[in-house]
Parts: structure tokens; sequence; C-alpha cells
């Protein structure tokens, strides 16, 4: 069979539109399941996930996602558990990072710290779940809950303000501290992408500390939706995003739709 140069020529037209059409970063979909047995065990063995907290690994999802990395190139390794109720719109926040180009450093689960926050931030690495206190307290941290992420630690470092002196954790966050002149994986551009979906108070609104990486749910919401079965709490937190975002639509500020 005689092949035509044009034929040739089509078929790699194809075949390479083809591989840019795999390789367009907006079509890379995250991906939600249920937390793999195994790797409940080895979040226990790590002490990320510790017995008698409000949340069992029963009630958590994992989610693959994809990434815009800082070296402009997109990273598959992308991992988060967080509670079953937030997690679509957890992977809708992240596929919409992607689509935005916003850099992501890196996002590995917790128990490759060992459940060491400070070993994370320093590392800039991006996570939610983490049975923990709240740095100081006693008080459980709302990613405890899975009902809060941090994000790009150094970009959006955690802040103390003493005697008007403010001291930036990680270290390396200290050049991050000009929250004005807004650069790549700086929190301040995504705001409303995450208040859009459910995580609607940023910790960069708080005045000591301040910790710019950190956006949550309310503490009585996550500790509603812990306590509930998991499909009504699916259903409560969807009625939250919904009335978060007519209150929006409404032309009212971040603050007031809070409440
Ligand atoms: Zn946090």
């Amino acid at each position: 069979m005689r092949v035509s140069a044009l034929s040739i020529v089509l078929a790699l037209w194809v075949h390479l539109g083809g591989l840019i059409h795999i390789a367009s970063a907006t079509d890379i979909r995250a991906a939600v399941s249920a937390v793999p047995t195994d790797l409940c065990g080895e979040m226990v063995r790590h002490k990320t996930l510790i017995e008698g907290r409000p949340v069992s690994c029963s009630r958590l999802s994992l989610i693959r996602f994809s990434y815009f990395g800082f070296d402009n190139a997109v990273h598959s390794d992308g991992e988060i558990v967080v509670l079953d109720a937030v997690a679509q719109h957890v992977a809708a926040i992240f596929d919409a990072l992607l689509d935005r180009r916003f850099p992501i450093a890196k996002a590995r689960l917790m128990n490759y710290y060992d459940g060491d926050d400070d070993a994370a931030d320093v590392d800039n690495n991006t996570s939610s779940f983490n049975d923990r206190v709240v740095a100081g307290t006693n008080t459980l941290s709302l990613h405890a809950y899975g009902a809060a992420i941090d994000l790009n630690p150094v970009q959006n470092p955690f802040v103390k303000v003493t005697g008007g002196k403010r001291e930036a954790s990680p270290a390396e966050g200290k050049l991050y501290l000009d929250r004005k002149a807004v650069r790549p994986g700086m929190a301040e551009s995504v705001i409303e992408l995450f208040a859009d979906n459910g995580f609607s108070i940023w910790g960069g609104d708080w005045r000591d500390p301040i910790d710019y990486q950190h956006f949550q749910v309310s503490r009585a919401l996550a500790e509603q939706l812990a306590r509930v079965s998991a499909a009504d709490a699916k259903a409560i937190f969807e009625k939250h995003v919904e009335r978060y975002r007519q209150c929006g639509r409404s032309g009212k500020r971040t603050s007031d739709c809070n409440r």
C-alpha cells in the first residue's frame, strides 16, 4: 500500500494534537476517593491520625491532584486528606488553582513529616488533615477535622507579632511579610476561590498571630460536620456553600457572609 507524504503529515498532526490535548493542564481533574485501609494504618503509625479524636479514618477522603509548580511545570503527585463532606469542593479548588496556573511548591500527606507541622512548613508543603492541637494550646486544630488547608507556607507564613515586630514561620517566609506586593503563590489572589468553596475564613485576616497560609470553615461548622453522618454532613456543607455564594452575589463583604 502506498502511503502518501500528505497522509503521514496528517497522521502526525492528529497524533501530536492528541498529545497536546492530553498535556493540556485544564483537562486534568482531581480525583476524590475514600482513604484506603492501608493508608489509615500508615497515618496511625505516623501519628497524623489519633484514635478517640472527633474524625475517624472512615470520614476522611483522599484527593489526588495535579498542580502547577514554581518551575512552570505541571506535577501529578499532589495528595491531600480532608473531611469527606468538603472533599468535592477541595478538589474543585485544586482544579481551579491548576487552571489559573497558581503555583504550589508541593502537596504531600502529613505522614511524610510524621505530623510535624514545623517540618512541613519549612518544606513549603501544602496540606490539610493532621490530628494536632493549635500550636502552643490544648485546643484541637481545624486541621484535626480535615476542615482547614495550609497553602504554600513560605509564600504565606505564620506571623507572630511581638512588641510591634513581626516574626515569620518558617523563617524563609520573612521575604513575604510585605503582603501588598502580591507575588506568585501568595494566598491573596485566591481568597475568593477558597471562600466560594466553603473555606471562607482566612488566617490572613487575623491580627495576632496572622496565619496567611491557613483557610478553614468555622469551628462550629467543622464540629457539626464531624458529629453527624457522612450523608448529612455533605448536605449541610453544600447548603453552607450555597448560602455563602448567594450572600456573595448580593454584594455583601466576605466578613458579613461568614455570619
Ligand atoms: Zn493551618
